[in-house]
């Protein structure tokens, strides 16, 4: 579904990728794990043509994103849920969802259907999102991407900031999602939440990939996770 060809990543004159590979099947869900500043948000950014690669190619269901503009990507089909969830303040959760709403080749969600996933959205679709907490921020945010037809969901750092009983909804989410088909990149600090719902692991360090595997390999070997998660375990 997504493929990504030995890209090469800048910022300015400061090289943040080095020949990174990688590929999501259909409904597959990988992780993509690293200590910080390993270049997990970059590889994201240069799919959605945020920050575009110099070099290399990345193609999603077989056509080539390096001349598409962001929205044309989103279009395509690929969902982001950033880190820092890019909540319209002022507007009222139903405004913010509302935002999200697109169709593109993939299945469309209802409002309805998004509710059933996270029912705390029902009874706060007037508040104004910046009086949210972080747990319904995100659900806001993982909402407002479904709404949007992804094929492809792209999640930064989920689990940054929630309370565990939180982390595990978005988790069972992100399980669910993967039941419809829908295939998810994870970047995570923690490494075995992470592992928890991926079928496949790329670990990133310093802007190069260290490892590319199945996450049940990666997870039955405590030594080579220390190896390479080290801090991130
Ligand atoms: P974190 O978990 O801390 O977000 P990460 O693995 O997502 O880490 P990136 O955010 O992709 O890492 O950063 C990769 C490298 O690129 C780091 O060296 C970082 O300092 C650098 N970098 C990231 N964003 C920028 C930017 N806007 N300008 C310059 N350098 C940047």
């Amino acid at each position: 579904m997504l493929e990504i060809r030995a890209i090469d990543t800048f910022y300015g004159e400061t090289q943040a990728l080095f020949d990174v590979s990688l590929s999501v099947g259909e409904g597959e869900v990988l992780a993509l794990l690293g200590a910080n500043g390993a270049g997990k948000t970059t590889v994201l950014r240069s799919i959605l043509g945020l920050t575009r690669p110099k070099r290399g190619e990345i193609s999603f269901q077989g056509q080539p994103l390096s001349r598409k503009q962001t929205h044309e990507i989103a279009r395509a089909g690929i969902g982001w849920v950033p880190d820092d969830r890019r909540i319209c303040p002022t507007l009222s959760v139903a405004k913010n969802l509302a935002l999200g709403i697109k169709r593109t080749r993939y299945r469309p969600w209802s409002l309805s259907e998004v509710t059933d996933i996270f029912s705390a959205l029902k009874y706060l679709m007037a508040r104004e999102a910046e009086t949210l907490s972080g747990g319904e921020m995100q659900m806001v945010a993982i909402g407002r991407a479904l709404l949007g037809s992804p094929g492809l969901l792209l999640f930064d750092e989920p689990s940054q900031g929630l309370a565990p009983k939180i982390v595990d909804d978005v988790m069972t989410v992100v399980r669910r999602l993967k039941g419809e088909g829908i295939a998810a990149i994870v970047v995570e600090q923690n490494a075995e939440l992470a592992l928890s719902v991926a079928d496949r692991v790329v670990v990133l360090s310093h802007g190069t990939v260290a490892w590319a595997g199945d996450a049940s390999v990666l997870s039955a070997d405590p030594a080579l996770k220390r190896t390479l998660l080290g801090g991130a375990l």
